[in-house]
């Protein structure tokens, strides 16, 4: 058996030319060559300038792989970048702050903003992925040659985030939160099987630690290439100082088969030794604190009661859903927004789960109900409260009908509406399984008295003016495209199996 190549190489500044290089060098020793319609996928999960300027892809590393692809592109028929933001952000907005435009325009490439087209059904044929078939945007299932390009950080959901987990944002916000609960990590197995990737370079020039929207800068001074996800995230973890078995998705992705799960199997090459790169991240700082651990540390304004998943294979935490986004939300706001809101909070009690303990809020304490499996009896401020979970087992959701709310001003609106309809009711309670992170921001806000960021005045009108935008083309574009059937399959997915594919007109955002 041949051993996949990971190249481990050394860049210690984000300069375009430079990248243009190192990745032109790296595609070539691989033997990636750039063919078809070549998609760049970044992770730009959030970016805001003078906010959050380190999660995501840097845009250097993104100009430098256009230079290197169009030096190598005969047979290139489109070039594009192309990525679903998270956070109910349209992803325009990102490519905006994470200033990818100039790069895109000068390497005449194009910008595929995934939730702005209709979704496409692909199969999948594993016999332990977790559902017979998931949507990808028609982009996603037209790509004939992806390259993964990553940004290394910690994950507060799954401990690191690399090119495996980078796949979750092929998927727009609708389907994507779909099995993004504990089952996290068989879902990013199972998105493998959308597409191989024909190059895999990792922006770990600068990596992130503790979180994954606003993380502490960690210079490694490392690009990590490869064409294997499995034997880049397996080298990755290393640097990270993690065993790559106990990070769940590299561990299911390599008994599946998908690559190796020792560095003994990886043929490691490039001007950096192994061994420097783990020196080189020691000490990484990880995020693997269940939330009320975490918060504990940092604030007695919020309380946490953590009570059991609904599923045995959810273990004891939900470590893929609603208590980690509490964390993430709040840290992030802290790093970004407003520095002092562990001090300024107004004390705050979240419940997840089946919750069987006493809960006891001081007066005007809100205390809220957060995900469809939360649930919980007993007396809240002299009041007997039942609340009932509405939790739907995954096997019962069905992609071609699930419809999740995720629209930003959807959220908010049905926040004061709920506020009208429950005035009287002790308690307030979120639905989604997992319930959006923008849920988390619109209860901090009105009821914890943080900052919405959402209401940041000099971003008001760069966020409407491209969430209206984003939601015009995308409403135009699944009525002008909905007399499709198939996008053409591309050789990639030829050659592994016919695309059985059926168009999701509804569309999500
Ligand atoms: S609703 Fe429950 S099971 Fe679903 S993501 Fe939230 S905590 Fe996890």
């Amino acid at each position: 058996m041949t051993h996949p190549t990971v190249l481990i190489r050394h860049c210690d500044a984000y300069d375009a030319g430079r990248l243009a290089h190192i990745l032109g060098e790296g595609m070539d020793a691989l033997g990636a060559r750039p063919h078809g319609r070549t998609m760049i996928k970044p992770n730009v999960v959030v970016a805001v300038r003078g906010r959050y300027e380190l999660a995501h892809t840097r845009a250097e590393f993104i100009e430098g792989l256009l230079a290197a692809v169009r030096a190598r592109d005969g047979d290139v028929t489109e070039l594009a970048v192309g990525e679903r933001s998270a956070l109910t952000v349209p992803t325009r907005f990102g490519f905006h702050h994470a200033g990818y435009g100039p790069a895109i325009k000068r390497h005449r490439a194009k910008a595929y903003y995934f939730e702005e087209y209709p979704n496409v059904e692909v199969p999948l044929r594993h016999p332990d992925a977790l559902r017979p078939y998931v949507y990808v945007p028609t982009p996603v299932a037209a790509c004939d040659f992806l390259i993964n390009a990553p940004k290394l950080k910690a994950h507060a959901w799954c401990k690191m985030t690399c090119a495996l987990k980078n796949y979750i944002g092929l998927q727009d916000s609708g389907h994507r939160i779909i099995d993004h609960d504990f089952h996290l990590h068989q879902k990013i197995v199972d998105l493998q099987e959308i597409l191989t990737p024909g190059f895999i370079a990792v922006d770990a020039i600068t990596a992130g630690e503790l979180t994954m929207m606003s993380p502490t800068p960690r210079r490694l001074g490392l690009i990590v290439m490869g064409t294997n996800q499995v034997a880049v995230d397996v080298v990755c973890a290393h640097i990270l100082g993690l065993d790559p078995h106990a990070v769940d998705h590299i561990r299911i992705a390599g008994a599946r088969g998908l690559g190796p799960l020792d560095v003994a199997d990886i043929a490691l090459g490039g001007d950096v030794p192994f061994e420097e790169a783990r020196a080189r991240g020691a000490g990484f700082q990880l995020s693997v604190e269940k939330v009320d651990a975490a918060l504990r540390r940092k604030t007695d304004r919020i309380t946490v009661h953590l009570g059991l998943p609904p599923d045995a294979h959810g273990g004891d935490y939900c470590w893929g859903g609603c208590p980690g986004a509490l964390w993430e939300t709040v840290e992030s706001l802290q790093r970004a927004w407003q520095p002092d809101v562990y001090e300024r909070l107004r004390p705050m009690t979240y419940v997840f789960g089946d919750y069987r303990g006493a809960i006891n809020p001081k007066p005007g304490e809100p205390v809220i109900f957060f995900g469809d499996c939360a649930c919980w009896r007993g007396r809240l401020n002299g009041r007997v409260v039942e609340v009932e979970s509405t939790y739907t087992p995954h096997s019962r959701i069905d992609p071609r009908r699930h419809r999740a709310s995720v629209d930003v001003v959807r959220i908010l609106l049905r926040f004061l509406w709920d506020r009208v309809r429950h005035w009287r009711r002790p308690y307030h309670r979120v639905y989604g399984c997992p319930a959006s992170m923008h849920e988390h921001h619109v209860r901090l806000a009105f009821l914890g008295g943080a900052k919405n960021p959402y209401f940041d005045a000099r971003l008001f009108l760069s966020f409407t003016s491209r969430y209206v935008w984003s939601n015009l083309v995308r409403r135009w574009r699944i009525t002008a495209h909905s007399h499709l059937r198939r996008p053409a399959p591309g050789p990639q997915r030829a050659a592994r199996a016919p695309l059985d594919t059926r168009h999701d007109l509804t569309g999500q955002p």
